[in-house]
């Protein structure tokens, strides 16, 4: 069969794969379609939008590459399709058909969007029909996956269909050209959700609930919010007292609380911001972007020191919902927003929760009746050089999936980490890594472990018929992978699947050298790994080298301590003496205590072995006598981190083995003797992290002479620390290329991401 000319009317079917549901994309093709006077209906089905077309075939060419050219902001295309046919159908118009739900299920979900320039100046528009409405949105912002409860989208399947449209809103929904055609959350305060604020004992507070809420933060209270994705607590940042209460109340002795500001130029004047950082932070995902604090004359934006008391770094947002901005005033520029559930428990979304699991009452609830169909925390990203690296990949991301090279013969679920879970499911090339789910050691966060995999797998018609585990047989995620009995399974070793994590990231499926400093992970000799150098492929990663194992007495009880850790690590290292020496610099390790790890450690008593670098770095910071107890994750490395001098550039003595082992008996006791002679900590902080880089650098360039592989792949809790990666990226360049995270978190909130490639790649070899 000949092909058309172009000048001859055809008729052509085009398929859209992607994002490109909830983005405005079906009023685009419209407008579009008009432009090149074709008729014939656009229509968004599971598996993504079908078009179909009647006009000249030239022009039906010219439109088919103006989609992806001029597609709306949001949207985006993964795969698309035209095919031509001659039989025509004589359409008169161009049409939006409705939703068909018939098919397989294809789509991708979108992740929820900040409220848009538009949205945010028709409602400081004392003209506007929605002035001051807290639920405004378009195709353009608003919420998406918080509120979805089956596919396609549309309203009937989202917590929308409470609302009925009033005939205002109705005939933005119904008009092709509004901005608010088919915006599924659409609404206004005729019709739509509504705020309402209440007191400690569940009744109404009289007035404006958002206004009032803004004077109660004033006046130092503390007011839990019902956001996107849960409820969160706040209060004014600027008062110490309040936040102190904050603290109390959620439990949280001190690990950092997030800051919510007014606008840039708040920010601006308590944070170094650059180029990258202000995209980030106005971004449509609106993260919270972690940044280096200033020095703060003004006292109306002198955040309170209890906010960030480990760090001089402060986690920013901007107003990302309706709701927010209109809380935030000139008089209120700044406010801690953190989720208002306790230390490690699963976000909230009910007002009854937030009365029932919070002991300490607060004094105010401000709630809304839009009901939250997914649970959703804040992400939270920093910048490293030019790019941005997650350390929680959730609201404004999920569930938007990442593209590997290969296509997975099985939809797989892999279950992810102990802490900072995140679970992910695989269909073809996508894998969906979800929200935070959190530390699965509490049965409230393990439920909402359970719930989310339920969830997931319905919105996305993911059957996994394969299950990737670690190899940790009490990670509750393991646990769970086991019971599902009816499928295959897959084990895969902790740090493997870190590296593989950064791997599918940057597309490489080759041989490389994949450095893991991490705090703990299952070794596949069943000691605790977590300072690791691997050699091979994504399948077939291999040990080559590792840092000295040292006893971990007591497990768990020894990683909460550091104390412990520094212990350990003296007697390891110079047994007698390093009881003396411990004696001398660990003063809250008590006579008894210390007896006790000391004879764990001679019988081998609950003493694994460690070559975490993470208990290096706490035994550090703990011999320094900057963080001996922590009560977070990562908190001792943190706080090392903070008192670096980067001036300094000396570093100690170390070793390396013929096997690749890295032996720290000489970084040990130089510490010791620039510690007894009076050397700032700062300094002697900043020489062990130089150490650390040289140690790394030294052994990485000899495994790439060796192996002849220079793509470098770092991942790992640890490599959170930005000297350090900073400084590694530095000392190869020209020599090694370095690949590092920029999707998903170094630590184990990208877990299951590497769990997902390992996976796919042993099934499909
Ligand atoms: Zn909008
Ligand atoms: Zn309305
Ligand atoms: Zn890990």
């Amino acid at each position: 069969m000949s092909l058309p000319k172009a000048e001859q009317k055809v008729r052509a079917k085009i398929k859209i794969n992607g994002i490109v549901q909830g983005v405005g994309f079906r009023p685009f093709i419209y407008r579009l379609a008009k432009k090149y006077q074709l008729f014939g209906w656009v229509l968004n089905s599971v598996k993504g939008v079908e078009i179909e077309v009647e006009g000249k075939q030239k022009l039906i060419e010219d439109f088919y590459l103006a989609i992806e050219e001029q597609a709306p902001p949001l949207a985006r295309i993964k795969e698309k399709a035209l095919n031509f046919t001659s039989e025509l159908l004589d359409y008169d118009d161009f049409l939006i058909k409705r939703s068909n739900s018939n098919g397989e299920e294809r789509v991708l979900i979108t992740p929820d969007v900040a409220i848009c320039d538009d949205c945010r100046a028709e409602m400081k528009d004392r003209g506007d029909r929605r002035y001051n409405y807290p639920f405004i949105n378009c195709t353009n912002c608003g919420p998406r996956f918080t509120i979805i409860e089956g596919t396609p989208y549309d309203r009937p399947l989202t917590t929308m269909k409470e609302f009925n449209m009033c005939s205002n809103c109705q005939d933005e929904y119904n008009t092709p050209l509004d901005r608010r055609f088919h915006a599924q959350p659409n609404a206004c305060e005729k019709c739509g959700p509504s705020v309402k604020l209440l007191n400690s004992k569940g009744d109404i507070i009289e007035g404006a609930p958002i206004k009032k809420t803004t004077e109660l933060l004033l006046d130092g209270k503390i007011v839990a919010i019902k956001g996107l994705g849960g409820y969160h607590l706040a209060c004014d940042a600027t008062k110490p007292k309040a936040v102190r209460r904050l603290r109390k109340i959620k439990h949280r002795p001190s690990k950092p609380l997030a800051v919510m500001a007014k606008n840039l130029e708040v920010i601006e004047k308590i944070c170094d911001l650059d180029k990258i950082e202000v995209e980030e932070l106005t971004s449509p995902a609106a993260p919270i972007v972690l940044l280096e604090t200033k020095q703060i004359t003004d006292v109306n934006f002198k955040v309170a020191n209890e906010v960030n008391p480990d760090t001089d770094k402060l986690g920013m947002m901007l107003p990302y919902t309706p709701i927010h901005e209109l809380l935030l005033t000139d008089e209120l520029p700044l406010i801690v927003l953190t989720s208002a559930n306790l230390s490690g428990q699963p976000l909230m979304t009910s007002s009854k929760e937030v009365y029932n699991k919070l002991d300490v009452k607060i004094d105010a609830i401000l709630a809304n009746d839009r009901q939250i169909a997914n649970r959703v925390d804040d992400s939270v990203v920093y910048k490293l050089g030019d790019e941005m690296v997650p350390i929680r990949r959730s609201r404004g991301y999920v569930p938007f999936p990442i593209r590997m090279d290969m296509e997975a013969e099985k939809n797989i679920l892999a279950c992810g980490a102990q802490q900072k879970n995140t679970f992910a499911l695989v269909r073809e090339q996508n894998i969906f890594l979800s929200q935070h789910i959190g530390n699965l050691n509490n049965l409230a966060t393990y439920n909402f472990y359970q719930e989310s995999i339920n969830k997931l797998q319905y919105l996305l018609q993911v059957n996994p018929e394969v299950v990737v585990t670690d190899l940790h047989p009490d990670y509750l995620s393991t646990r769970y992978g086991k019971i599902l009995d009816s499928i295959e399974l897959v084990e895969v070793q902790h740090h493997q699947a870190h590296i593989a994590s950064c791997m599918v990231e940057h597309q490489l499926d080759e041989e490389v050298i994949g450095v893991a400093f991490d705090g703990t992970g299952y070794g596949l000799d069943e000691e605790v790994w977590g300072g690791e150098f691997f050699v091979g492929g994504l399948d077939s990663l291999e040990r080559v080298g590792h840092l000295e194992y040292v006893p971990l007495p007591g497990g768990e009880v020894s990683v909460k301590n550091p104390y412990r850790m520094a212990f350990s690590y003296l007697y390891h290292h110079f047994e007698d003496i390093g009881i003396e020496l411990a004696k001398k610099f660990l003063p809250d390790l008590e006579q008894t205590e210390r007896q006790i790890i000391k004879a764990q450690i001679e019988e081998k008593i609950n003493t694994p072995l460690t070559s975490s670098m993470g208990r290096l770095f706490a035994a550090v910071s703990a011999l320094l006598g900057i963080c001996t107890v922590t009560d977070y994750t990562g908190q001792a490395a943190i706080k090392l981190e903070s008192i670096i001098k980067p001036q300094v550039n000396e570093c100690y003595n170390f070793a390396i083995t013929e096997q690749g082992i890295i032996k720290t008996e000489s970084l040990w006791a130089e510490m010791i003797v620039d510690l007894e002679s009076g050397i700032a900590k700062e300094k002697i902080a900043t020489k062990f992290h130089n150490t650390v880089v040289e140690f790394t650098l030294d052994l990485v360039g000899r495994l790439s002479k060796e192996y002849n592989f220079n793509k470098i792949v770092l991942s790992g809790g640890v490599m959170q620390n930005r000297y350090l990666v900073k400084k590694l990226k530095k000392g190869a360049k020209g020599v090694l290329d370095l690949y590092f995270h920029e999707k998903v978190p170094p630590n184990d909130g990208g877990l299951a991401l590497g769990q997902a490639v390992i996976g796919s790649k042993k099934l499909n070899d």
